[in-house]
């Protein structure tokens, strides 16, 4: 089997998501594959059709860690851990799923199933959560409203009401993401004493609202430095709060060691991690209670199902990150049925039922807190016919 062709499919800078880029491999025996990732799209596809591309067409596309080993090589000579690795984390996931299919068999079975099920949580956000343009924003999500599924709005707004509704649809957890707006009004040096207390109210009021019938995690998206982090953390203390994730930014261990040694509440860490070697030393300093990885950031599910392994050397648990693209909850949910040491994949049910059914032909669904495990060869999704089509769309073919 051949690598013959690699495609780019943007969706357009107009588009629900348009910091997300879809890259499909094709090969010679009609089998192909799709991957996504997110973040500076034009220059993830300008690394996959300017490196990635000629180093892989006309290879074998099976040979996945093969593929994987020589594209990092390449960009660690240099630094590149950012755009470098989320092309080829998108490629890799192809590669996956094209393997799959080869095999008639899904991803998880490649990887060995540890599960059958895959609990996973909702995150707050809303349709229009990551409809920002040109994908930098921090976390705190379009201002716009969007009415129904605006879980963003919600949490914000009415977050009593929108944990009894969650709670009644059977989900087993919630994030939220409640002091983000005065780090971004205001800067993340310091938090003001009203400003923490109405963060607080947020996870106080869901805890009046359902009790403990749901696990609530806070995020802060990297935009706090290490004092008011602590205060943060302390403040939710009284509240069960199942983690907190990313009150600093991830790029400092001792930092975060210090975070966490200074609060009761369990610190995950991080999504914004990039290979097994930015984990290590957190790892190392003992600056984590939990793991996060996105699957198209930190390397495809090569470089995931490592770190995963990594993790549970030390004896954490690993949720997988998903607000980000169809194919990234995909490879995320097969690594999560792999992963003996799961505790969680991430999910955003206004993207389950509003915002990928727009872009892919198979979107898992959610039943009691369980999402559901593909069992189709592959990947278990397809891009929609004809996306590529769309207005705004954009395509880029690079083939033998
Ligand atoms: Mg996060």
């Amino acid at each position: 089997m051949k690598i013959t062709t690699i495609e780019t499919i943007y969706q357009g800078a107009d588009s629900a998501m348009p910091a997300l880029v879809f890259v499909r491999v094709r090969t010679d025996e009609g089998i192909h594959g799709t991957g996504d990732t997110f973040y500076l799209p034009q220059t993830c596809i300008a690394v996959v059709h300017e490196h990635i591309a000629p180093a892989l067409l006309g290879s074998d596309p099976r040979d996945v860690e093969a593929h994987w080993r020589s594209l990092y090589q390449a960009y660690a000579r240099f630094g590149g851990r950012g755009a470098e690795l989320r092309a080829l984390s998108a490629v890799d996931v192809a590669l996956w799923d094209i393997l799959g299919k080869s095999l008639r068999a899904p991803v998880h079975r490649l990887l060995g199933t540890a599960h059958h099920t895959v609990p996973t949580y909702n995150t707050c956000g809303g349709p229009l959560y990551a409809s920002v343009r040109g994908g930098s924003q921090a976390g705190f999500g379009s201002s716009r409203r969007y009415g129904k599924l605006d879980d963003f709005d919600a949490f914000l707004n009415a977050p009593g009401q929108l944990a009894r509704e969650l709670v009644d649809e059977g989900a087993k957890g919630m994030k939220i993401w409640p002091f983000d707006r005065y780090a971004q009004e205001k800067g993340g040096r310091a938090i003001a004493a009203e400003d923490l207390a109405a963060g607080v109210a947020v996870v106080r009021e869901i805890r009046e609202a359902v009790g403990d019938a749901i696990d609530v995690m806070v995020d802060g998206h990297g935009l706090w430095e290490l004092t008011p982090a602590i205060q943060i953390a302390r403040a939710l203390e009284p509240y069960d709060i199942t983690w907190v994730e990313d009150l600093v930014l991830a790029d400092k261990p001792h930092v975060l060691a210090r975070l966490r040694a200074a609060s009761t509440v369990p610190v995950s860490v991080s999504e914004y991690l990039v290979t097994r070697d930015a984990y290590l030393p957190i790892l190392q300093q003992e600056a984590a209670d939990l793991v996060m990885i996105d699957p198209t950031w930190a390397g495809g599910i090569t470089e995931s199902r490592k770190i995963a392994v990594l993790a549970d050397t030390y004896g954490l648990p690993v949720t997988y990150h998903d607000c980000t693209g169809p194919f990234t909850l995909l490879a995320g949910i097969h690594l999560a049925a792999a992963t003996p040491n799961l505790r969680y994949q991430e999910s955003v049910r206004a993207y389950l039922r509003v915002v990928y059914p727009e872009m892919v032909t198979d979107v898992p669904e959610v039943d009691d807190g369980v999402i559901a495990v593909p069992q189709a060869p592959g990947l278990g999704t397809e891009l929609l016919a004809g996306i590529e089509d769309r207005p705004g769309a954009e395509v880029r073919v690079t083939a033998l």
